[in-house]
């Protein structure tokens, strides 16, 4: 059984846009295709490898006219993606090639990161790792599979003070501290993928803005209905946190909580998984909507932008 982080998703502007920039430039592989569940007149896209595994996942909903966000304590403030160390040089040049800004190459406990932005101004950071080129690779872009991203490695929360989430992490969701460096601490699971959440304690700034750019939620990993029941019991009980009530999101059952640091966490089941409503083969290329939402397909179909 793996904790870890099972999905990042994130607010974005115009929909093919957003497609183009993580199915093209990142060459991640769009593994569904479907509405958002709350607000079925916007798509939900989720982006991982090539069996959309928990904890290579990322997701966005994209408005149109979603104004920009502005980060702040109580946010995400970056989101880290697993490439093989070999494929630093690659991704160098590949983003450049791109058009997309990338910062100065720079170490974190003893990592090499490489940050940019995406469209939206979501902070993205290739982080290389040795080792993980024999992993499985999504064949079916732009981007060689020897280069490919190898789904999540983690994600930097801002937060006014470290502490209070560090015990929901290491009490609840299966992390340990690892280590800090200057302003960040390091959380870790066992998880070969999204095991990492470092957090960047900046006591006394202004909140931010959710909006275009900003992650609206990370998800974290129960291995099925009674894990996550366990989870639930342990917030409630040693933290006094209350959950939402489970949510069928059709591909993982969920529940939702704001940590004490602000950020909104989900905990998602692993099962059962993208291959539920399509082959394996075949996945995102057609939009999927959940049971209840499918008497209003044309309707959706005739207000969804159009992409690739
Ligand atoms: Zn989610």
């Amino acid at each position: 059984m793996h904790n870890g982080i099972h999905h990042v998703t994130a607010i974005a502007g115009p929909a093919r846009r957003n497609h183009d920039f993580y199915t093209g430039t990142l060459g991640l592989r769009l593994v569904k295709k479907t509405v958002n569940f709350d607000d079925p007149k916007t798509y939900h896209f989720y982006y991982g490898d090539e069996a959309g595994q928990p904890g290579s996942i990322v997701t966005h909903f994209p408005w149109e006219h979603a104004a920009q966000g502005q980060v702040g304590p109580g946010e995400t403030q970056e989101t880290l993606l697993r490439i093989p160390a070999a494929a630093l040089g690659y991704w160098t040049h590949r983003l450049l090639e791109k058009g997309v800004r990338h910062d100065p190459i720079e170490k974190r406990f003893g990592e090499t990161l490489l940050s940019f932005a995406d469209p939206d101004g979501m902070r993205l950071a290739l982080v290389a790792r040795p080792g993980i080129e024999r992993e499985p690779a999504w064949s079916g872009s732009e981007v060689p599979a020897e280069h490919a991203i190898r789904g999540l490695h983690g994600v930097t929360l801002l937060l006014a003070d470290a502490a209070p989430t560090g015990a929901i992490l290491t009490d609840v969701l299966g992390f340990a501290e690892q280590g800090r460096e200057g302003a960040l601490t390091r959380y870790r699971t066992q998880a070969p993928i999204g095991g990492v959440v470092d957090i960047r304690a900046v006591p006394g700034f202004p909140r931010g803005r959710q909006g275009r750019g900003s992650v609206h939620h990370i998800a974290f990993r129960a291995a099925g209905d009674a894990a996550q029941a366990a989870m639930v019991r342990r917030l409630a009980e040693n933290h006094g946190i209350r959950t939402t009530e489970q949510k069928d999101r059709n591909y993982f059952r969920s529940v939702y909580f704001r940590e004490p640091g602000h950020v909104l966490f989900e905990i998602a089941t692993d099962v059962p998984g993208f291959a539920v409503d399509e082959p394996a083969s075949a996945l995102g290329q057609v939009l999927k909507l959940p049971r209840f939402l499918e008497p209003r397909r044309d309707e959706l179909e005739a207000v969804l932008p159009a992409v690739a």
